[in-house]
C-alpha cells in the first residue's frame, strides 16, 4: 500500500477519464462503418469493444448477440447519460440462430424483462413462430434464460446470474432481497427510472433452477425414468470424507489388524437442527415439496405417520430429525 499511495493522483485521473470519451474525443468516426455523424453510443462499463464509440445503427448491430449490456449516449453536455438498446431499437430473436429474423415473428410482452449478473433489462422479444417452433419456454431456455412461468413468459433470468446467486447464497449468506437489491442499483442506482421489481418471480426461478440442477447432478436426465423416475433418497450425495469400501477403504479392510478396527468404525452424531423450521409452510398450494424424499429428509407422508404415533412426545420435531438422521444412516 506504501508504494501505492504517490500513484493516487494517476488512478483518480484515470478514473475520471473512463467517464468521458477518452481518446475516442478527439475524432469523430464511427468505429464500425466510418460514419461521421451520431457517433454518440458506447458500451457502459466496457463490457465489448473497449469503449469504442459508434453510430447507432452500428451499436444495434454489435450486440445483436449481447442483448444483455448497458449503452451510455454522449449528450454533448460533458456527460453520458444511460440508454437502452430496447429504447434504441434492438429486437431480440429466439427460437433462431443470432442475427437471423423469423418470417412469422411472436411479440413478447411489452414488460418482458431479463434478469442477468450486470442488472435488470428490459427487452424487446420476439419469440418464433415458425411452423416447426418450440415451445416459447424451450426458445428462452435454449438462450440460457429461465422463463418464470410456463405460459407466455414475462420475466427470465439468466442462468450465470442464477449460479452467480446461488453461490453468492452459499458461501456469502446472501439472500435473494439483497442480491435483487443489488442488481436494481447496477441497473440504476440514482433511483429516478423505476426498476422493475421481478423479485418474487426470481425466486420462484431459484427454486426452480436448484432443483433441476439437483436432478441433473444425480443423473437423472440419462435414466429412462427422467424426473418421475426418481426413488427415495437418490439425489442425496454420499459424503466423500466417510468410508465407503471399494471406494476408498483398502480391499482388506475388514480383517484389518487389531489395534486398526478402529479406523474404519462408523461414527454417527447427532445434533440440532434449527433450520428445519424452514420447512414448514403454509400450504402445499403456494409452496409444493419438489422433490418428497429424494433427498435427505424422509417422505412427508412418513414423517406425518411418525408424528401422528409420537403425539405426546415431549418434542414432536424431534421424531422427524432422528428419522432423517435414520434415513441418512442407511445412505451412507
Ligand atoms: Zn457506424
Ligand atoms: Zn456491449
Ligand atoms: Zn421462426
Amino acid at each position: 500500500m506504501q508504494a501505492w499511495l504517490p500513484h493516487r493522483n494517476l488512478y483518480l485521473d484515470e478514473l475520471v477519464r473512463l467517464e468521458g470519451r477518452g481518446a475516442h474525443g478527439h475524432y469523430h468516426r464511427c468505429g464500425k462503418c466510418g460514419t461521421g455523424t451520431g457517433v454518440v453510443y458506447r458500451c457502459r462499463g466496457q463490457e465489448c469493444q473497449g469503449g469504442q464509440m459508434f453510430c447507432k445503427a452500428c451499436t444495434i448491430q454489435n450486440h445483436q448477440y449481447q442483448p444483455l449490456h448497458w449503452i451510455e449516449e454522449w449528450t454533448g453536455h460533458g456527460y453520458f447519460a444511460r440508454t437502452t438498446l430496447r429504447e434504441m431499437g434492438l429486437r431480440f430473436q429466439l427460437g433462431h440462430a443470432p442475427g437471423s429474423i423469423c418470417k412469422i415473428p411472436r411479440p413478447a410482452n411489452k414488460n418482458f424483462v431479463v434478469i442477468h449478473t450486470n442488472g435488470i433489462h428490459q427487452l424487446a422479444v420476439d419469440f418464433c413462430g415458425c411452423d416447426s417452433s418450440l415451445a416459447y419456454t424451450q426458445q428462452t431456455l435454449r438462450a440460457a434464460w429461465w422463463p418464470a412461468t410456463t405460459v407466455d413468459p414475462q420475466t427470465c433470468a439468466t442462468i450465470p446470474c442464477l449460479r452467480q446467486f446461488v453461490l453468492l447464497n452459499a458461501l456469502g449468506n446472501v439472500s435473494a432481497y439483497d442480491y435483487y437489491r443489488t442488481l436494481a442499483a447496477l441497473t440504476n442506482n440514482d433511483r429516478c427510472v423505476k426498476v422493475m421489481d421481478r423479485r418474487h418471480s426470481f425466486t420462484l426461478v431459484v427454486k426452480q433452477y436448484r432443483h433441476i440442477s439437483m436432478l441433473k447432478r444425480g443423473g437423472r436426465c440419462h435414466d429412462d425414468g427422467g424426473v418421475n423416475g426418481t426413488s427415495d433418497g437418490e439425489l442425496a450425495l454420499a459424503c466423500p470424507a466417510c468410508p465407503h469400501p471399494d471406494i476408498n477403504l483398502p480391499p482388506d479392510w475388514r480383517t484389518a489388524a487389531q489395534g486398526q478396527a478402529f479406523k474404519y468404525w462408523l461414527f454417527l452424531a447427532e445434533d440440532a437442527n434449527f433450520r428445519i423450521c424452514n420447512r414448514l409452510v403454509s400450504n402445499d398450494e403456494k409452496d409444493p415439496v419438489l422433490g418428497d424424499g429424494w433427498g435427505y429428509m424422509v417422505k412427508k407422508d412418513r414423517y406425518h405417520e411418525v408424528l401422528k404415533k409420537s403425539i405426546d412426545a415431549d418434542e414432536v420435531r424431534g421424531f422427524g430429525y432422528q428419522l432423517s438422521i435414520r434415513r441418512l444412516t442407511r445412505i451412507c
